[in-house]
Parts: structure tokens; C-alpha cells; sequence
């Protein structure tokens, strides 16, 4: 019999356990813990923040979906692992003290490093949780003149919701009779473009063109006032309404162990087992790629990763290997939505399709994964 833990209740560590429950005997254990027993489904914090849905269709609860797939729920804050003793320590939650494994899952997400930049905290508008995204939501109703800036801190890895902010919000202004009034800025940190690749640049750009938004690709924000962020070469750009995405780093719970890149990303290989440590395995956005952080990344890194684990119990050698690719569509509320996809690794060109249909695609795919895991 195998102790499997799985840290982390999002899109990575869900699935992981899903497939698990699936792969192994009813004689193994599979037990998931995560600080909240509610899964966030952030892809739809936009349309949240824009009043397209309610709280209730972004989040929901793990505990009788894990239940229902015989995976025990824990809802439980990891503090440390002990990969040599094969134990992680919980800090506060349903449980206490330290919990053995015989296998491990890491899947605790990105850590947002907020403390960076100066005055984020206390000026500046994200979408990283329901609750500010509800936030931003009432702060967009009472914007009616000035501007707008919204965009990417360095190290921030989440491009989608940027642009899709922007469009929302000039379609917003433009229903209200607004968009004359206000000045919309979206501002990226080093000039590389969105990370997503020169074709869907070229598409973003002639988007952004089309609807007055204006680019500052080049604009590295450091520290934040009430009215005014400014980058460390002293640039300034003044605004009413400011979005950032802050910069991300890796899970802390890693920090220590010896496995991560300076910015605290885990190391696997392309089996999603951590490099240097035995039986324990990565996913989701706390791993070391390149590019962009998205959730259907960590939902197929969670699928290889539990192919691999089960073969592992078995004594079989790894089945499932992860190529690092994005797939991702960005909303325009005009019906000219934008798909993505591109191969990460071979700098092959990406496929850019434009049109209606993404968007009503996207909302299909995530009423498919409400339905199919909730
Ligand atoms: C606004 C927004 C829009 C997005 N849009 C898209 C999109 O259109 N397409 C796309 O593909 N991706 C999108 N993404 C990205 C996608 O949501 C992430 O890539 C995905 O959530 C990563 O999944 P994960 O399981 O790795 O991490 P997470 O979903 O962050 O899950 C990590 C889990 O671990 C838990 N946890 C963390 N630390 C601890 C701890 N110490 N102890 C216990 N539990 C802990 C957290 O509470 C969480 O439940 C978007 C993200 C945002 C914020």
C-alpha cells in the first residue's frame, strides 16, 4: 500500500488526483490537502470583475468533489517538506503536525510577490482572487474619466487577463458613452511583447490599435503612489484606474528543498519528477519552464504526472512525457476573439485564428470542466 500526498487544490493537483483515483488500486491512499477547500477557477475572474458572472460560478467545493473520486481532503496550510523523512509538516488546518508519504505531488501554485513592488499593496488593483477581483469589479463601475493603466510588473507571468482587461474595459465605456473620456494604457515590463509569441503579438497589436488602446511595452513599474507609477530609470505615467499583474515567483514551501531556480520555480524533467529528490513529482505553475503560467499547462503536467507516479508504484519506468506547449484564446468582446497556440520549445511559429467562435469555445471549455469535475 502507497501514501500518495497531493499538495495544492488547483487546476495541477485536482487533476493529478483525479487520475490517480483512476490509475491505482483501492489499496493505495490518495490524499489531497489544500488551504481551502474551494477550487478557484481563474480563467473567468474578468468576466467576474466585469460583472459577466457571480462568485458562485467561479469557485467550488473540493471536498465533495474529491469525495466523489475517493481522494481524501485535507484543508490544511503546508509549511515545509522533509524529503528524506518523507513527511510535510502542516502549519494550521483540519490537521496537526506532520503527515508520512510514500510519494509526493507538489502543485502549490505561484507565490505572488507583491512585496516588490513599492505601493502595490496599497494602490494598485489585481486579479489574482475572487475577492479582488470583485474589488476591481466595483472600482471599474465608478471609473467614468481619465486613465487607465493596466498591465505586467517584471516577472509577472499571466498575459491573458492584461489584454483581456483592456478590451473589456473599452467595451465597457463604449456601451456607457465613456470612451472618449478616458485614456486606456496597457504597459509591459522589458519590450519583449506579451510572451506569447510574434505572431500573437502582431494580433494583439492591431487589436489594441483598432480600439484607441494605447502600448508601452517598455515600462518596468517599481514603485506605486495613490495616483502614479514610475519605473527606476524615473519614468512616470500618471492614472485613475490601475491593473497590474504582480511579479510571480515560486511556491516558498520549495525554497529550502535545494530543487529551484532563483526565482523559486521547481525543477522537474519532462517526466514532471522533481530533479534530486526520489518519488516526488511537480506541477502546475510552481514548475520551472519558460513562458507564460496557464492552467491547461498544469492540467496536462498533472495528467504526465500521474501516469508517472502510478507507473512508478507499479516498478514500471515513466509512460508519460510533458511537451511544453501554450493553447490559450484571449476574449474580445467585439467577436473577434484571439487563439493561440504555439510550441514553447522549437521557436516553431504559432497558429493565430481570430473570430467569435474562441470565445464562445472558451466559455465551452470551462462549463465542460465544471461539469466534468464538480
Ligand atoms: C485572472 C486570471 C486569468 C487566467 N486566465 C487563464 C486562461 O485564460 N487560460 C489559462 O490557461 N490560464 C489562465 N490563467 C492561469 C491559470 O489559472 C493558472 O495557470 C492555474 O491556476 C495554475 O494551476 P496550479 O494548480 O498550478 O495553481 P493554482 O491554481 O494556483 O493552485 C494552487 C493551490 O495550492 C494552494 N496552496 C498554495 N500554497 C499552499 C500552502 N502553503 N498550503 C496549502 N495549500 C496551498 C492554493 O490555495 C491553490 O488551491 C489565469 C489566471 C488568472 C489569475
Amino acid at each position: 500500500m502507497a501514501k500518495v500526498l497531493i499538495l495544492g487544490g488547483g487546476f495541477g493537483g485536482v487533476v493529478a488526483a483525479e487520475r490517480l483515483a483512476k490509475q491505482l488500486g483501492e489499496e493505495h491512499q490518495i490524499t489531497l490537502i489544500s488551504r481551502s477547500r474551494h477550487f478557484i477557477f481563474y480563467p473567468a475572474l474578468v468576466r467576474l470583475a466585469f460583472g459577466k458572472c457571480e462568485r458562485a460560478d467561479v469557485s467550488f467545493d473540493l471536498r465533495h468533489a474529491m469525495l466523489d473520486r475517493r481522494v481524501n481532503f485535507i484543508e490544511a496550510e503546508v509549511a515545509r517538506i522533509d524529503p528524506v523523512a518523507r513527511k510535510v509538516t502542516i502549519a494550521h488546518g483540519e490537521v496537526e503536525g506532520s503527515l508520512p508519504f510514500d510519494f509526493l505531488i507538489f502543485a502549490l501554485g505561484r507565490r505572488l510577490a507583491t512585496e516588490r513592488i513599492t505601493g502595490f499593496f496599497e494602490h494598485a488593483h489585481h486579479l489574482l482572487n475572487v475577492d479582488k477581483a470583485i474589488q476591481f469589479g466595483k472600482a471599474i463601475s465608478n471609473f467614468h474619466e481619465g486613465r487607465a493603466v493596466i498591465g505586467q510588473c517584471q516577472g509577472a507571468r499571466l498575459p491573458i487577463p492584461v489584454y483581456e482587461t483592456a478590451f473589456a474595459l473599452a467595451r465597457r465605456l463604449e456601451k456607457r458613452g465613456e470612451r472618449q473620456r478616458v485614456r486606456i494604457t496597457v504597459v509591459g515590463p522589458d519590450g519583449s511583447g506579451s510572451q506569447l509569441g510574434a505572431e500573437a503579438d502582431h494580433a494583439l497589436n492591431k487589436a489594441l490599435a483598432a480600439h484607441d488602446i494605447e502600448l508601452l511595452s517598455d515600462f518596468p513599474i517599481e514603485t506605486i503612489t495613490r495616483n502614479s507609477a514610475s519605473t527606476n530609470q524615473g519614468d512616470n505615467i500618471n492614472f485613475d484606474l490601475l491593473m497590474l499583474m504582480p511579479p510571480f515567483r515560486g511556491s516558498s514551501v520549495a525554497s529550502y528543498m535545494g530543487i529551484t531556480d532563483a526565482a523559486e520555480y521547481v525543477n522537474v524533467d519532462s517526466s514532471m519528477a522533481v530533479i534530486g529528490h526520489e518519488r516526488i513529482y511537480a506541477v502546475g505553475d510552481c514548475v520551472n519552464f519558460d513562458g507564460p503560467k496557464m492552467g491547461h499547462m498544469a492540467v496536462r503536467q498533472g495528467e504526465v504526472a500521474a501516469a508517472n507516479l502510478a507507473a512508478e508504484i507499479d516498478e514500471r519506468e515513466p509512460v508519460s512525457h510533458y511537451s511544453h506547449e501554450m493553447k490559450l484564446v484571449i476574449d474580445q468582446p467585439w467577436g473577434d476573439s484571439i487563439y493561440v497556440h504555439k510550441d514553447i520549445e522549437t521557436e516553431e511559429p504559432g497558429t493565430v485564428r481570430q473570430g467569435r467562435f474562441w470565445s464562445w469555445a472558451k466559455r465551452a471549455q470551462e462549463k465542460y470542466w465544471e461539469l466534468s469535475h464538480f
